[in-house]
Parts: C-alpha cells; structure tokens; sequence
C-alpha cells in the first residue's frame, strides 16, 4: 500500500515567496488526509499535482492562525463548486468553539461539516490503521498525530507449505489470514507453521507546533518518519523555550532518542532557507531532511528502502518550467540534492548571516 506525504506548506508563523504556511497531506492507497489547513493551502493543492480534491478529513493540531487560517476559503470553495462529500474536521479541544467564529466567515456549504473534537490519548480507528492524538507542549489546546498501521503477517514460506503437502490456492490465503487448516490426509496445519514472524507496519508522526517533549519522544518510538517543527537555530534557543517551539537541535536530539528512521523538519522561521537548519540538525541527527513545499515523503516499507525525500515531486505540471527570473520557483527542475532545504536560494550565495539583516521576524509569541 502507498504511503506518502504531501508537503503543502513549510513555513512558519508568516509564509515566505518560497514556503507557505502549515499543511502537510497524507495520502495511503486512496484515502487523502489533511494536517492543518494554513492560509493559502487551497492554492497550494491547485498547484500542486494534486489538485484541490474533495478531501473528506482534514486534522488541525492547534488554533493558531498559521495552522488554520485556510481553511474557511477551503470549505467555501467547495460550496460553491456544489460538493455534496461530507467533511469531518477533527482537532483538540476548541473545534466548536472555532467553528462558532467560521461558520460566520463561510455561511452555507452544500455538504454536511462534522466537527470531532479529540482529547490527547484518543484516536480514530480505520480497518487496518489509526490515527492517534496525542499530547503536546505548545502551550495552548494542541495534539500530535500519529499515524499507525496495523502489523502485517509474516512472510509466507512457500517451501514449507509445499513440503507440508498444502496444495495451492485457497489454503494458503487461509492460512495467510491466521487461520488453521486441513490438508487433504487430514493432518491439520497451524498458520504459525508456514508464516515468519508478524512484521511491523508503518508510522509516521507529525507533531505539530511543539518544543521538544517528552509525550512526542513517547509517541514517536520507531516511527519511519516523524515530521517534527524546526522554528529556531539552536542559537535561539531561548527564544524557542519562551515561544514553546523547537530549535532543530532539540527535534534532532528527540528523533536520535526515539529511533526514527527519518526526521522532516518543518514550521521553520522566515529569517532560515533551509540549510543551516538541516546542518545543525544532521550534526545530532544525520537522517534529517527540510523539505520545501511540494516536496513529498514516499514512505516506503524497510525492506523496499524505507522512507525518502523527492524533490519538487508534487508541482504540477503548469508549475514546470514557468519562467520566474532568478528569484522565482523556477529551480525545481534541479536534481535532488540531498534534502538539504533550499540549497539553490540565492540568497545564500552571498552571506547567509547578512541575508538576515533587515529581516523582520514575525515569529514573535506562541504561534
Ligand atoms: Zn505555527
Ligand atoms: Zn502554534
């Protein structure tokens, strides 16, 4: 089964002319799941090769604006393009009462809204994976989601059922889904006996505004990909403590403590492009990427590989080869390079540190 994510928007607080603000789309087989919905995202799924689909489910971490602001064009939109899909909106405590606000920004839709309101510790069981919410420290109503498939069944050792006498065909898909069967003798197979051990399914965790905590480090054990906020530079740090963000110092040094496979830092300030924070991050962590908007996470099992970064592998194919000039979004035709953020910003070739100078940065409060 496919799994990947969509980056939508990597920016945090305030969008940038390269990054747009938080939303990030998990897609698995056929299903199409938002996280967070920050002004702009409809624009950014047109662009995308996605395109703004009637997605039936949309997760909000927090309520700050950065993370939802979107969201009322979003559902208006599809009102006037007549969508009859229902949309269920799920996000902590505070979704009503948001909603009371919205209702008055949006006015009527032409298909049915839910509003599910999850408390840290409960999830949303699906037939064969679960989205968990789980506590974080923002320092407002906020949850992380984590998104767990179910294990699947060992290997199938072939060799074994053949000298077991199975014949082939329907015994064996038995047999595969745990049950025990007859073999024509009358000798009596257990699935144990043909199958491996179970294997582990997939995890990826997206936390969401947070400084680095104790209830992420929990709930992102063995994840293959954990998406994790880098608002600040170690540098910052104290910055970071006031504002309950994350340096990427810290989201690496949790990613390294809870064993995941690949770390995608995110949420970033806009005084940062992307390859000092991957730096600082890959010094403590060195399976850390940056993506940049329509960048896309292919999660793929271990055995095939395990999760990888592609490059500019959602832009549409209007987006290509549209002439921007030199500053422009034109640089996505460029080989991946390592996931190393926004190697190619011009800015940087001069000096990054300078870059800086007369940047405002709006990141200021807890957003
Ligand atoms: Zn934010
Ligand atoms: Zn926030």
């Amino acid at each position: 089964m496919d799994l990947d994510l969509v980056f939508l928007g990597t920016s945090g607080s305030v969008p940038t002319a390269k990054r747009g603000l938080a939303g990030t789309l998990l897609r698995r087989g056929g299903e199409r799941i938002l996280v967070d919905c920050g002004e702009g995202t409809q624009r950014q799924l047109l662009r995308s090769s996605v395109g703004l689909v009637e997605l039936p489910e949309i997760f909000l971490t927090h309520y700050h604006a950065d993370h939802y602001l979107g969201l009322p064009g979003m559902l208006k939109t599809f009102a006037l393009r007549g969508r009859e899909v229902p949309l269920t909106v799920y996000g902590p405590p505070g979704l009503n009462n948001l909603f009371g606000i919205l209702r008055r920004v949006f006015g009527r839709l032409s298909y049915e809204l839910t509003l599910v309101e999850l408390q840290p510790g409960e999830s949303v069981a699906r037939e064969d994976y679960r989205i968990e919410a789980f506590a974080v420290e923002h320092g407002v109503s906020a949850n992380g989601y984590a998104v767990v498939e179910e294990a699947r069944p060992g290997r199938f050792d072939l060799e074994e059922a053949k000298r077991l006498g199975i014949p082939e065909g329907p015994l064996f898909g038995r047999l595969q889904g745990g049950e025990p069967v007859e073999v024509p003798g009358g000798t009596a197979v257990k699935p144990e006996q043909v199958l491996g051990p179970a294997r582990p399914g997939r995890k990826v965790v997206l936390a969401g505004d947070t400084r680095a905590a104790g209830s992420v480090l929990e709930a992102s054990k063995d994840a293959d990909v954990l998406v994790h906020e880098a608002t600040f530079s170690v540098e910052e740090r104290e910055r970071a403590e006031e504002t309950l963000h994350a340096t990427a110092t810290s989201a690496a040094e949790l990613a390294l403590a809870a064993g995941v496979r690949l770390l995608a830092l995110t949420h970033l300030s806009n005084r940062y492009f992307g390859p000092e924070i991957v730096r600082e991050a890959r010094t403590v962590f060195p399976e850390t990427v940056v993506p940049k908007d329509f960048d896309i996470i292919d999660v793929r099992f271990p055995e095939r590989g395990g999760p990888r970064l592609v490059k500019g592998g959602a832009l549409g194919r209007h987006e290509e080869g549209e002439p921007h000039g030199k500053d422009g979004s034109g640089d996505h035709g460029e080989r991946p390079r390592g996931g190393g953020g926004d190697p190619d910003d011009p800015a940087l070739r001069g000096d990054p540190v300078g870059a800086r100078v007369g940047r405002r940065d709006a990141s200021d409060g807890a957003r």
